[in-house]
């Protein structure tokens, strides 16, 4: 997975190179980013993904312009980023944040097989609610004809990963000054419910 390209070159003991690392960050991250040039011009899409093995799966409208250039060959930059926390230093310059982001390069494969879809459509709706597949309407073959995927292969990537304290400087380690963590997570509120006579789902009671 590492090449030059995704070598880290900036803080490199932070740079990591294996899959499960990697697998992890991209596994937790409810969406990605994914940017490539579109007729001359670059673009960044957020979008949902799936990973499933070592490919990952972007999803979305026959007509959507982002699946089409990839489709076409595009290459693309693929990126996901997870915030664990505001790393508070006594000065202003050491402030950070604590973070896992994963940074995938490749060029897509257009998904025409229907199982493959299918499979494909599952591990996007279970990477964003697991269980969720179970529960709901599955797709029929209209919605599965409308539906566009991609798979870029996860062949040439990189995980950068900050944790732990401020690193403040040794001479402003006395300072009379607030330092510290405050972690961040991604967390669920009450559900709102469409259908008030329904209870809710296994799903969504795990989530929240
Ligand atoms: C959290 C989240 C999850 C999403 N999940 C998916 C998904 O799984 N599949 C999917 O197809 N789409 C998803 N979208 C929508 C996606 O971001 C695009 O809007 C959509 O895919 C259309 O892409 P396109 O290339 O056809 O856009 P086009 O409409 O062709 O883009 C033209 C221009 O419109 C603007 N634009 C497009 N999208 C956005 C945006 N999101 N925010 C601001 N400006 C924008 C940009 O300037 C862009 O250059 C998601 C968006 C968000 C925020």
């Amino acid at each position: 997975m590492k090449t030059e390209r995704t070598t880290v070159n900036r803080l490199p003991e932070r740079g990591r190179y294996d899959r499960e690392t990697l697998y992890a960050i991209l596994d937790e991250a409810p969406i990605c980013t994914v940017a490539f040039v579109r007729e001359g011009t670059p673009v960044a899409i957020p979008t949902i993904h799936a990973r499933v093995d070592d490919q990952l799966y972007l999803h979305g409208s026959t007509a959507s312009t982002m699946l089409s250039s990839l489709a076409a060959g595009a290459e693309a930059c693929v990126t996901a980023t997870i915030l664990d926390g505001l790393v508070v230093a006594r000065s202003v310059f050491h402030h950070s944040m604590n973070y896992r982001s994963a940074i995938v390069l490749g060029r897509a494969r257009d998904v025409a097989d229907d199982d493959e879809k299918r499979n494909a459509m599952r591990a996007v709706v279970e990477h964003v609610l697991a269980g969720r597949w179970a529960e709901a309407r599955k797709p029929n073959r209209r919605e599965i004809a409308a539906t566009r995927i991609v798979a870029i292969p996860i062949a040439e990537a990189s995980s950068k990963v900050r944790t732990g304290p401020p690193i403040d400087d040794e001479e402003d380690l006395a300072l009379p000054i607030w330092a510290g963590v405050v972690p961040t997570r991604l967390t669920p509120s009450a559900p709102v419910p469409a259908t008030k006579a329904i209870a809710l789902p296994a799903s969504v009671r795990n989530l929240v």
